[in-house]
């Protein structure tokens, strides 16, 4: 990392946050290592978060929550302090963008453009939400008046995974404290550097203590903990399936209401018809920001045969464009992988990439040379002709873009569909009827039309099959954050039935 880049100083250890305060670095405690991986530099130790911990940190949560102090509290007030977050967040946004930056490699442009406003925005977005919320009455009956109470379901365990900590993690934080929950938050143990001042702006912007606590550690040790905590009442995890699997039957042996969002493997469909520099645009940004590693990535692309042969030329000379280089740089438009473990897997796709039969690589697909230290990883574009093949199956989460070519809307179709996961898909088009057919067949749970990556938070976001159950945004949010009470009240004195009278 180049030093004249960053303002910012490191804080030397992490640990846990109970009850508006950092547990005490431990000697005897587990330790490990988070490291910049533009550099593989050591920059900060984390003190993992035992099974004991975290059961202290679900008793702070849940004693703040039996003392209604924000579980009560009335919708202004907690409006006032989400607001308050979110202004916290924009003042100290330098810091926490180029914390993030140190533990990601996420390059600073696309953190400081994208994910720390997003994480300010979504604070905004529940204070409004529960500002206007209602919920229904049903008068239909003339002797009674129904109605619905919404309630907050208690402590929440939110467990977020690397790829952009902030912005996936203050999504749930904020979702779970606007409706009056109490959190316990895990973030990956690969980054946990952006929240030590995310934790320390809370109590300043008047939230009391204990309403959010934070644990740190491995998820197999700390996460594994908190799905099977008694006093934490909810699971809302975003990560891999694989774990996604292990933590929802986890947390069905003590009932925990549970939403998992997960992986994905979206087609980016491209039709002959279709404003070809905008899809060619679309197709970079929907493959290679946040260096390929997140969910919603456009990582098959199926593009028409009467466009693929100008299309991939096209592709392939902007993908030898994109600037790779340190994170820090505003220039830098890829930075290295999260991990050395992420950079191998994403290099094994590679590597079969070159010894199948189906496949054929157009650019990339090693380490560049030009880096002695960090993970990076070329920007890669393969094309296939068998979607069968892994790295048409499996998700890669790296700049991986793999190409496969269509003929017909039906061949399209299928192609999107011959997947495990359903978690986001792209169609680029000019034909209504093809758009209407598109977004009706296919089986995931977003279909952005012309355009990438857009994220309404009013509208609900999850995947189908492999990519998760259940949905967060507004009211879909509304859902997993609250429980539902039925209330009845007769408007006048009806008879009652006299058992036992003689
Ligand atoms: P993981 O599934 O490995 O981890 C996600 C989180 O779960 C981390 O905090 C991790 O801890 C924790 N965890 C791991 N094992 C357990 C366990 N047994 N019990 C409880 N918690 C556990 O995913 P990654 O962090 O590697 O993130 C990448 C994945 O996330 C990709 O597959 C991607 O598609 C998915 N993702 C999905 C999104 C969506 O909205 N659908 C958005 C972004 C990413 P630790 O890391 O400390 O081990």
């Amino acid at each position: 990392m180049d030093k004249k880049k960053t303002k910012i100083n490191t804080p030397q250890t992490v640990t846990s946050y109970i009850n508006g305060e950092w547990v005490e670095p431990k000697k005897s405690t587990h330790q490990l290592p988070i490291i910049h991986p533009a550099n593989e530099a050591e920059v900060s130790i984390l003190y993992e978060a035992d099974a004991k911990e975290v059961k202290t940190a679900a008793k702070a949560a849940k004693k703040t929550f039996e003392s209604g102090l924000w579980s009560k509290a009335s919708v202004d007030d907690r409006k006032a302090v989400l607001l308050a977050i979110r202004d916290l967040i924009l003042e100290n946004q330098e810091e926490i963008a180029e914390l993030e930056v140190m533990n990601t490699g996420v390059p600073i442009a696309q953190v400081c453009g994208r994910q720390i406003p997003r994480s300010a925005m979504n604070f905004e977005f529940f204070a409004e939400f529960i500002s206007q919320a209602s919920s229904p009455v049903f008068d239909q009956n003339p002797d009674y008046i129904t109605y619905v109470r919404r309630e907050p379901v208690g402590v929440a365990g939110l467990i977020a995974p690397w790829n952009a900590p902030m912005a996936l993690a203050t999504m749930k934080v904020a979702g779970a404290i606007a409706f009056g929950n109490s959190c316990v938050l895990k973030p990956s143990e690969l980054t946990p550097l952006g929240f030590i001042p995310f934790m320390n702006l809370l109590s300043k912007a008047g939230l009391p203590d204990g309403v959010v606590n934070m644990v740190n550690g491995r998820g197999g040790v700390t996460g594994a903990a908190m799905t099977q905590e008694e006093d934490i009442d909810l699971i809302a995890f975003t990560g891999g399936t694989e774990t996604g699997r292990l933590i929802a039957s986890e947390a069905g042996k003590t009932l925990k209401k549970t939403v998992t969002e997960l992986g994905g493997k979206s087609a980016n469909i491209i039709f002959s018809d279709a404003d070809f520099e905008r899809a060619l645009d679309a197709a970079l940004v929907a493959i290679f920001s946040n260096n390929g590693q997140q969910c919603l990535a456009g990582s098959r692309i199926l593009v028409e045969k009467p466009i693929a042969k100008e299309f991939k030329k096209r592709f392939v000379e902007r993908v030898h464009n994109l600037k790779i280089g340190d994170p820090y740089d505003k220039n830098t438009e890829i930075g290295p992988l999260i991990s050395r473990n992420q950079n191998e897997r994403v290099a094994s796709f590679a590597d079969a990439a070159e010894q199948s039969k189906n496949t054929n690589i157009l650019c990339g697909g090693k380490r560049p040379k030009a880096f002695e230290k960090g993970y990076y990883f070329e920007p890669t574009v393969v094309e296939s002709s068998d979607n069968q093949s892994a790295i048409c199956q499996e998700e890669i989460f790296g700049p991986f873009a793999t190409i496969l070519e269509f003929e017909g809307i039906e061949e399209a179709l299928q192609i999107t569909n011959d997947s495990k996961f359903g978690l986001v898909s792209y169609v680029w088009s000019t034909d209504v009827r093809k758009i209407m057919k598109a977004q009706a067949d296919i089986r995931a749970g977003v279909v952005w039309v012309n355009t990438p990556l857009m994220r309404e938070l009013r509208a609900p976001f999850g995947g189908y099959k492999n990519s998760g159950i259940g949905r967060d945004g507004g009211e879909w949010s509304r859902n997993l954050f609250t429980e539902e009470k039925t209330v009845s009240i007769p408007l006048k004195d009806f008879p009652i039935a006299k058992l036992g009278e003689r």
